[in-house]
């Protein structure tokens, strides 16, 4: 049966395998088809597209864009646009600006609060706190991650800096020019009514129904809020590697029907 895991991150971002592991890993799973979508950054692609040819998996471009709404975070996955796309290109590096910035922020909070951290060079084009809760735990300051972000790191914390990014529609419509198809990522983590309210009302063409941490019980509700509004309804696992060893690449995927028109779509933005 053909299954495609279309959500999952490589070093490129949080991720603890590269691009071609996670490749690897895809054949590994019996998985035919495959998304990477780093936080912000595409910088998987393309070179990762020959590695999937070559090992037999077929893949779409992706991306996971953090962006907000009501000063509340909000994820939106993109699929199938143009990896060669010069403005969502220089999105992507606005985004790794605007990532460094707020990570030296947060590496200065730390220090001034007496916790003096050795830099390390990260090879991630999109650092995050994942990246600081290693360095955390790495130099010893803290016995795992979860207590990285109950000491340091939480909302509020010492070391918290919070982050402003782009605004929901502004990404949507940057995504439909690179020729892309703007995805709600796992809906069912929004917490607050009025956010969700707006976000359906907006011009997404998918919703992320199916997705690893949530039990099957818990689809229904977003498949019918998809198909009602003639949405794609997209899913994949989130597979992250060592940071949620929990949650195994090909946890959730889709079928073929659904991935051909993904292909369809990455096919005529990209083989032009
Ligand atoms: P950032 O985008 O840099 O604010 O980092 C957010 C990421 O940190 C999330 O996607 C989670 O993977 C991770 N994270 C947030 N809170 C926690 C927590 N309490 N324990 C472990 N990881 C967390
Ligand atoms: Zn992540
Ligand atoms: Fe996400
Ligand atoms: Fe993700």
């Amino acid at each position: 049966m053909f299954r495609a895991d279309l959500h999952c991150h490589s070093t490129c971002s949080d991720g603890s395998l590269s691009p071609k592991e996670l490749v690897a890993l895809a054949v590994e799973q019996g998985l035919q088809g495959l998304a990477i979508t780093d936080h912000d950054t595409v910088a998987a692609y393309p070179a990762v597209l020959e590695e999937a040819r070559e090992k037999g998996v077929e893949m779409i471009s992706g991306v996971e864009f953090s962006c907000e709404h009501r000063e509340h975070n909000v994820h939106l996955l993109a699929y199938a646009f143009d990896i060669h796309h010069e403005e969502l290109q220089s999105f992507c590096e606005a985004h790794k600006k605007r990532r460094e910035q707020r990570y030296q922020g947060m590496l200065r909070k730390l220090r001034e609060g007496g916790v003096d951290l050795q830099e390390e060079v990260v090879e991630a084009h999109s650092l995050g706190r994942p990246h600081l809760a290693k360095l955390l735990v790495d130099q010893g300051r803290v016995k795992d991650v979860k207590e990285a972000f109950q000491r340091y790191l939480g909302d509020g914390k010492l070391g918290y800096v919070p982050s402003s990014s782009f605004g929901v529609q502004e990404t949507i419509d940057l995504i439909h020019r690179a020729g892309g198809l703007a995805v709600l990522a796992h809906p069912m983590l929004i917490r607050r009514n009025g956010v969700l309210r707006d976000l359906l009302e907006m011009n997404f063409d998918g919703i992320e129904g199916y997705y690893a941490k949530f039990p099957r019980n818990q689809e229904e509700r977003w498949v019918l809020a998809g198909t009602r509004r003639g949405w794609m309804v997209t899913g994949g696992s989130d597979f992250h590697g060592a940071p949620k060893p929990h949650i195994p690449l090909g946890a959730s995927w889709v079928g073929e029907e659904l991935f051909a028109q993904l292909r369809e779509r990455f096919r005529e933005n990209n083989l032009k």
